[in-house]
This record gives C-alpha cells, structure tokens and sequence, in this order.
C-alpha cells in the first residue's frame, strides 16, 4: 500500500474508486485474475461507513431478493480470518431479534417463512428459548428470529485485512488520492483524474459510497443514494455479557473483541436524521414511499446540508466529521442499560468527557455515524 510517496502509476487495468470494504474486496479478488489494479480512496482505508457498520453478518430479517447474496457472503465469512491471514474478530455465535409485539412476531415468521425457501437455519423461537438464550436482558417477549450461523466481525479490520491482502497480491492502493474527474473517449471510460496526476484505464469500479452518486452523476448516470446519518455508540471495557449480535425493538448491539458493546437504534426506535440535500429533492419520487413508511424513524432537516449540496461536484477530499445526534445516543444508551441486567460494571453516562474517535455517514440505503462515547 502506498505511504503517501509513490507517485501513481501511468495506466491499469481497473481503477477502484473508494477504499472501504467494497473497494477493498474487489481490489483483492481482481488481484487474484492476474488483472492489473489501482484502489483510490481520498482519506484513510475504511475512513468513512466501512469503519462504522454494526458489524452484524446477517442472512436474517432481509429483503427476498437480498437472502441468496447474503447466504454466500456469510460463507464466505467463515474463512475469511485464515484467508487473509489477520484477526478480524469474527464470531459465529447467531443473531437474535427478540420481538414483543403480535406485528413484530408476524414479521418475523414472515421472515422465517423467507429464510426457509432458501434453507437457511433462521427459527421462530418461543418466549421461554429467548429468556433461555439470553437471560441478561429484559423484556416481555413473544418470540424471537434466531439464525445460530450468523455472526459479526469488526468491520474496520475486514476492510483493512482485505487492503492488506490486495496488497500482497499486487493491487496497488492508494489513500489520500481522491479522484477529481473520470474521462471519457467514445462514450468509454479512458481515464481517471486525482489531484495527484492521471491514470489511463479501460475500466473503472466506482465503490465510493456516498460519493458514487456525484461521480456516476458527473458521467451522465443519475444514482438515487442519499444518507440517514444514524449514530452508533461504542461502551468502555466491560464483561461481554453475550456473544450474539442483537437488534431488539429500542436498541441494538454487539459485542467487539474489545470487550465493549456497540450500541445503536432498535428496529422501533427514532433512529437518524436525513439531511435534505439537493440529491433528495432530484429522487424525491423514489424514495417517498419508503420515507412514508419508515417517517416516525427518522427526523428529516433542512439546513447547511442542503446549501452545501448545491455546490456539485465531486468531493475529492475526505469528508469532515459529521455531526452527532446525541439525543439518538443517549436513547439508544439508555435502552442498552433498561434492557440489559447488566448495569453494575459499565461506568457513569457523560456526554462531555466522551471521545467521538470517528464518525460519518454511509451509503446502502442508509448512513451512520459511529460515536464512541465513554458510558
Ligand atoms: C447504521 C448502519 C449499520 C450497518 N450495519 C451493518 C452491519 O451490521 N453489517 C453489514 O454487513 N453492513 C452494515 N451496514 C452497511 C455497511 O456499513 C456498508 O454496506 C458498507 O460499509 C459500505 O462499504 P462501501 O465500501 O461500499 O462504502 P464506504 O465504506 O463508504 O467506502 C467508500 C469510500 O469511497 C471513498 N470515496 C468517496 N468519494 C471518493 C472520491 N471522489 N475519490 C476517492 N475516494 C472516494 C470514501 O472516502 C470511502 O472511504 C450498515 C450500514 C448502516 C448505515
């Protein structure tokens, strides 16, 4: 990987946009086919969503059309660590999400119902085998969707692993090298533009996260991503309690390798804000019958997002640290401590002496931002 002193290289064959884990997956897998590659990312490796994600390696609870990618991926999971030859804390230990309501319940029969079609090991249990999985935390449950063969990961060292292994194979990766414009000749894609000099290639892999929508935008294509910013807390040190990953109706969470939780927003809980910028107002249409449905989950703000959108462009440079929503964190915090039995070991709440270590926004329908504050 380079250190910021080798100067870019003249051509490639690919040129990967966006260093997070799609990036950098594809970086190492097109290394293997003995293809020539250049991974361009304007910060850091997993700088933006790629640090941030829960971490859940779900099969469970997905859109149909989803199941079939996620039940490979989730194998391929398995042996990813010996693969890439570094830690990256994978645990295989299910998913759980207690519900406790009859809607709820439906739901996820509906999903296992789903699940089943594709033979997954996803099951409905009863109250009691909930209370019996997971007696440290409260609730008055009916059931609960469990897929034993799901796990969670740390996120930021898959993405880093992967950059690690491309490397290795010969990509060539590149942080600090945000692409300024992509050419074209003949309706094809000739080259790539940084404000570190110019790469000839014949194809390019734009895996830019948020920032895919400006740079399809700026060679005619019109991409409907727009963010959810949704925080994520991280406690201190404590006892991992469990090792299952669990999304419950007022929070969510799992356990690290740090021995620390990530904490974020149940499936019924206000979990973000969406910021109205300039793309949400173009895809207005598409996205208005997925924002009605989900409107008591989000708050919607019209501010400093939307004048700054009307700026355009690419933005070649890593994006500055976002905003957090604490009243979203200390609701989530305060669904963690109600929830669990587990209250002595974790340390006083305090907003102010919290470290915010990285946060940001991400793509897939959503964004997050991760804070990692001090419980
Ligand atoms: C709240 C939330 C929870 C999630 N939880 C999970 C989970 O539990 N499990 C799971 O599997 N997934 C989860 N996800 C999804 C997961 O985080 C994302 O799908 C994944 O991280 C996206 O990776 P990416 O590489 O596509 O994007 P990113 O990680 O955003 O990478 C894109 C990169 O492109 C770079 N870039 C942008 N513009 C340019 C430019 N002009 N030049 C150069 N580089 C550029 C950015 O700096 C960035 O590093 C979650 C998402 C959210 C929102």
């Amino acid at each position: 990987m380079s250190n910021g002193t080798a100067s870019l290289p003249d051509e490639a064959d690919v040129v990967i946009i966006g260093g997070g884990i799609t990036g950098c997956a594809s970086a190492y897998n097109l290394a293997a086919k003995k293809v020539s590659v250049v991974l361009l990312e304007r910060g850091a490796i997993a700088g933006e969503q790629s640090s941030r994600a829960w971490g859940f390696i779900r099969k469970q609870g997905r859109h149909p059309a989803e199941v079939p990618l996620a039940a490979e991926a989730s194998r391929m999971w398995v042996h990813l660590q010996e693969e890439l030859q570094a830690d990256i804390e994978y645990v295989r230990e299910g998913i759980l999400a207690p519900a406790e309501t009859e809607a709820d319940e439906a739901a996820w029969r509906e999903s296992v119902r789903i699940a089943a079609m594709h033979g997954l090991s996803t099951r409905l249990l009863s109250a009691r085998e909930v209370e019996a999985l997971l007696p440290q935390m409260k609730g008055n449950w009916r059931a609960g969707l469990y897929t034993p063969d799901d796990g969670h990961a740390e996120p930021r060292k898959a993405t880093e692993a992967f950059a690690a292994a491309a490397a290795r194979r010969g990509a060539k990766l590149f942080p600090n090298t945000g692409v300024t414009r992509i050419e074209l000749a003949n309706g094809r894609v000739s080259a790539v533009h940084t404000r570190q000099g110019t790469i000839r290639a014949g194809a390019v892999l734009c895996a830019a996260g948020l920032g895919t929508a400006a740079i399809a935008r700026s060679v005619g294509i019109s991409l409907p991503i727009h963010a959810i910013r949704l925080p994520v807390a991280e406690t201190e040190k404590t006892t991992p309690f469990t090792q299952l990953a669990i999304w419950a109706p007022d929070v969510a969470l799992r356990p690290t390798g740090r021995n620390t939780f990530y904490i974020g927003s149940g499936f019924h809980s206000k979990s973000g804000d969406l910021d109205v910028t300039l793309d949400a107002l173009r895809h207005f249409k598409l996205f208005l019958p997925r924002l009605k449905e989900n409107q008591r989950l989000v708050n919607i703000r019209v501010g400093t997002a939307l004048l700054r959108s009307f700026a355009g462009g690419i933005n070649s440079n890593a994006e500055a640290e976002p905003a957090i929503n604490d009243e979203i964190v200390e609701r989530n915090t305060r669904g963690f401590r109600e929830r669990s039995r587990h209250h002595a070991p974790l340390g006083r709440a305090n907003r102010r002496d919290s470290r915010y270590d990285s946060d940001h926004r991400g793509a897939s329908g959503g964004g997050e931002f991760l804070y990692r504050g001090g419980l």
